[in-house]
């Protein structure tokens, strides 16, 4: 482990609302500063303004803490730092030490130029230089919106390159960048932007030297752009963070993950009732691995301790949807009954009249509910209120008068049971007996009670729907069922 202090960031650009691919990042650099007891920033990446949507970065923060990933300090914007000329400063740096240029180019030598780079770039020949390379233009000079940008100054012979970026594994995956066989790699590539604003490439290397990043942890989509994010740390005499990429998110026909595989914004789970803690169990799993065997952790804090970067994978991670809503049941029945009720309720989910009856339902319910959103459905079923039942389903094949029989003898040996007893086990036992004394297997009585309780055909046991349902409601549905069939 590295002996000074990881720093790590999150750095969106509020051009989309943050999905779960953005989410993963934010959690796998929040995982690792909290492993290490390090720091974890936002910045947000706001430079495009054509690009960017009005409540994105709303939707990014609310879902960060929804998650519950705190950022330290306070959230970097760089469209401020735009209007600073923060970065206009840093490029004249680079001017003034030979590592960039000021390019001016007609629009008839940037289309020779860009021809002959092209050529270049098919016959692996080191690209043809742009002419202002020559022209030495001053900083001064520079001004936006005439077509003019600056440039980072590849040296005559730039050198390849080979950038360990996964350096805490055992198995460092190198990436070599070699001018001779990528050429384009080591294109004078922009720094500002003719309208003024830096380019990403740009920004974001100045802004994570001056947070003092240690570590980036992003998507390996900018594994081949390391070379020059190396290079401009090297120019102003910085030392680079390290970098981990991990690899994509697939969804089910192994293509890019996209909404039709079940992936929602982060706040959409909030809405449908998932728990930020299975959110993030889950979401932590896709292209990462634990040493062990467990796969539910409970706790952001119990993800944390956990988490590696050598779990981080190097194939593409899985979406899948049905593994989400396992693990969502099973942090819900990891939770007490109180809590869950509390939670539901904030969700709109629930509506709680009788705790002490609400909590007996949920202790049976919460076995097959998946998510809070479930939960309306218990509230607003049959252990809410009557059934409603039909002659029809109650007799099934059978004649409506032994129906009757079967009902009627139910009643009478529950009945007998004092309110005090009536417990599970013993209305399970006094079904037993209605079960032996008409010679009936629980195949012939028991769906007749169950549509007389219900109207459901898929319930918990159902002594169990007795034992929470009590006396005087059993009693009086069996009545009401009898009553068709009388
Ligand atoms: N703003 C970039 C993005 O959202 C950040 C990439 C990075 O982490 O450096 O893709």
């Amino acid at each position: 482990m590295a002996s000074t202090k990881e720093i790590v960031r999150f750095a969106p650009s509020p051009t989309g609302y943050l999905h779960v691919g953005g989410a993963r990042t934010a959690l796998f650099n929040w995982l690792w500063a909290k492993h290490t007891g390090g720091e974890f920033h936002l910045r947000i990446e706001d430079t495009d303004q054509a690009r960017l949507v009005k409540d994105a970065e709303e939707q990014i923060k609310e879902s960060l803490e929804w998650l519950g990933l705190k950022w330290d300090g306070p959230i970097v914007h760089q469209s401020k730092r735009v209007k600073d000329d923060v970065y206009l400063e840093y490029a004249k740096q680079l001017i003034k030490s030979g590592w960039a240029y000021v390019a001016d180019e007609s629009e008839e030598e940037l289309k020779e130029v860009k021809n002959r780079q092209k050529e270049a770039i098919k016959a692996k020949q080191p690209l043809p230089p742009y002419p202002s390379r020559e022209k030495n233009i001053p900083f001064e000079k520079f001004k936006s919106g005439k077509g003019m940008v600056i440039r980072f100054m590849w040296p005559d012979e730039p050198k390849a390159m080979d950038i360990e970026y996964f350096n805490l594994s055992k198995d460092p995956w190198t990436t070599h960048i070699d001018p001779k066989t990528s050429p384009s790699s080591f294109e004078d590539f922009v720094l500002i932007k003719s309208d003024g604003f830096p380019t990403y490439n740009f920004s974001h290397v100045i802004d994570d030297h001056e947070l003092g990043v240690t570590r980036i942890i992003r998507g390996d989509e900018f594994t081949s752009s390391l070379n020059k994010y190396v290079a401009l740390h090297e120019a102003f005499g910085w030392k680079h963070p390290n970098y981990n990429h991990v690899p994509p998110i697939l969804g089910k026909g192994d293509t890019k993950l996209s909404k039709r595989d079940g992936a929602k914004d982060l706040l959409e789970y909030q809405k449908e009732g998932y728990l930020p803690e299975a959110i993030a169990n889950f979401i932590s799993l896709i292209g990462w691995r634990p040493k062990g065997e467990q796969e539910l952790f409970f706790s952001l804090d119990e993800l944390a301790q956990a988490f590696s970067l050598e779990g981080i994978q190097k194939s593409p991670g899985k979406f899948d949807p049905e593994k989400l809503d396992w693990m969502n049941g099973e942090h819900l029945k990891q939770k007490g009954i109180g809590e869950v009720i509390a939670l539901a309720e904030a969700g709109s989910f629930w509506k709680s009249t009788d705790e002490a009856y609400d909590t007996k339902v949920l202790g049976l319910a919460l076995e097959r509910v998946k998510t809070l959103a479930d939960l309306k459905a218990v509230r607003g079923g049959f252990f809410y209120k009557k059934p409603n039942v039909t002659k029809e389903k109650l007799v099934g094949g059978e004649n409506p008068e032994t129906i009757g029989v079967w009902l009627e003898k139910t009643q009478r040996q529950l009945e007998a049971l004092p309110e005090k007893d009536w417990t599970t086990d013993q209305v399970k036992d006094e079904l037993t007996d209605v079960l032996e004394e008409e010679g009936l297997v629980p195949k012939q009585l028991y769906p007749v009670l169950r549509e007389a309780l219900t109207a459901e055909p898929q319930t918990p046991a159902i002594w169990e729907i007795m034992g929470v349902l009590g006396k005087k409601e059993t009693l009086e549905r069996l009545e009401s069922a009898a009553s068709l069939v009388a």
